[in-house]
C-alpha cells in the first residue's frame, strides 16, 4: 500500500513532470472511483473540464490539487491512491485505456490517466468556498504530519499517556501521525531500538525523540529513493522506488539482523506483522 514516501514521490512526480495541466476533457470511467459529487460521474466532469491543474499538496496519503479556471481560483481535486491507485503521464492517443482505467484527464497533447487495479482510489472535487475536509472528511481524522513541528516528543507522550497499545500499533495510527504505514513503523522502531510490542504508554520521552528522529529520517531517505519497493508502486514514469532493498528488518523475518547477526522475528501484532531483532530491539 502507499504510504507517505511513495505519495510524496508521486506528488513531485506531478510537480515536477506534469506541472501546470489545463485538462480539456475529463473521462470518467468507472464511476465508483469518483467519491465526491457521489454517485455523479457528470458532475464531475464538468467541474473539471476547462480547469487547470496548478500545483499539487500532500496531506497525510492524500494529494490535493489546486484548480484553476481562466486563471481564478476554481476549487480542488483531491486523490486518494489507497492500495493500488496510480498515475499514468501519456502522451495522448500513446496507449488505449487498459481494463483498470477509472480517470482520464486528457489536455490538447497529453494525458494524465488515474489506474487502480484493485479500484479502492478516490477522487473528490472541492468546490471553490467549501472547506476540503467537509469533502473528503478522512482529512479530518489525521495527526500532525511527522515532519511537522507539532509532531515531537512531548506531543507523542501527551498523546501516549497510560496507554497499554503496542507502540507499533499506535504509529499505525493515522490519527497519532499522518501517513506512517507497516514498513516505515517496523523500519524506525528498529532505528531506535524500541520493541514493536512495547506498551507505548511506557516509552520514555528520551526514546520518543530517538522514535521520532528514526521516522523522519527513515521517511526521508525513502522519499529520496523514490518510495519503497513493494509490487503494485509505480511513480509516474512507471519506476518502482528502491527503499526495500536496504530496509533493516521490513519484510526480513527469519534473516539475520544487518546490525548485529541475530535472526530477525516476524510477529503479527494487531493484524499486520511486525518485523523486528530480539537483541538491538529492546
Ligand atoms: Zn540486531
Amino acid at each position: 500500500m502507499p504510504e507517505l514516501p511513495e505519495v510524496e514521490t508521486v506528488r513531485r512526480g506531478l510537480e515536477l513532470q506534469v506541472g501546470r495541466f489545463p485538462i480539456g476533457e475529463t473521462i470518467v470511467c468507472r464511476s465508483r472511483a469518483v467519491a465526491a459529487p457521489k454517485g455523479d460521474p457528470d458532475g464531475f466532469t464538468a467541474a473539471l473540464s476547462g480547469c487547470e491543474l496548478a500545483g499539487w499538496r500532500r496531506r497525510g496519503k492524500y494529494l490535493v490539487a489546486k484548480l484553476e479556471r481562466d486563471g481564478a481560483p476554481a476549487g480542488e481535486l483531491g486523490v486518494h491512491l489507497r492500495m493500488t491507485g496510480q498515475f499514468q503521464w501519456l502522451q495522448r492517443e500513446e496507449r488505449p485505456p487498459c481494463p483498470h482505467t477509472r480517470v482520464r484527464f486528457l489536455s490538447e497533447k497529453h494525458e494524465l490517466r488515474f489506474v487502480d487495479v484493485r479500484s479502492f482510489g478516490e477522487l473528490w472535487f472541492v468546490p471553490l468556498g467549501t472547506p476540503t475536509e467537509q469533502v473528503i472528511t478522512g482529512l479530518t481524522r489525521l495527526g500532525p504530519e511527522p515532519f511537522s513541528d507539532a509532531f515531537n516528543a512531548n506531543y507523542l507522550r501527551q498523546r501516549l499517556k497510560g496507554s497499554s497499545r503496542p507502540i507499533k500499533n499506535a504509529l499505525l495510527d493515522q490519527a497519532l501521525v499522518a501517513g506512517v504505514g507497516n514498513i516505515y513503523a517496523d523500519e524506525s522502531l528498529f532505528m531506535a531500538g524500541i520493541r514493536p510490542h512495547t506498551p507505548s504508554g511506557s516509552v520514555s520521552a528520551a526514546r520518543l525523540e530517538k522514535l521520532r528522529a528514526a521516522l523522519v529520517k527513515v521517511l526521508e531517505l525513502s522519499i529520496g529513493a523514490g518510495g519503497t519497493t513493494f509490487s503494485d508502486f509505480r511513480d509516474l514514469t512507471g519506476t518502482n522506488g528502491n527503499y526495500g532493498g536496504q530496509a533493516w528488518v521490513y519484510r526480513r523475518g527469519g534473516e539475520p539482523c544487518r546490525q548485529c547477526g541475530t535472526i530477525l522475528r516476524r510477529d503479527t501484532l494487531g493484524g499486520r506483522s511486525s518485523h523486528w531483532c530480539p537483541s538491538c530491539q529492546r
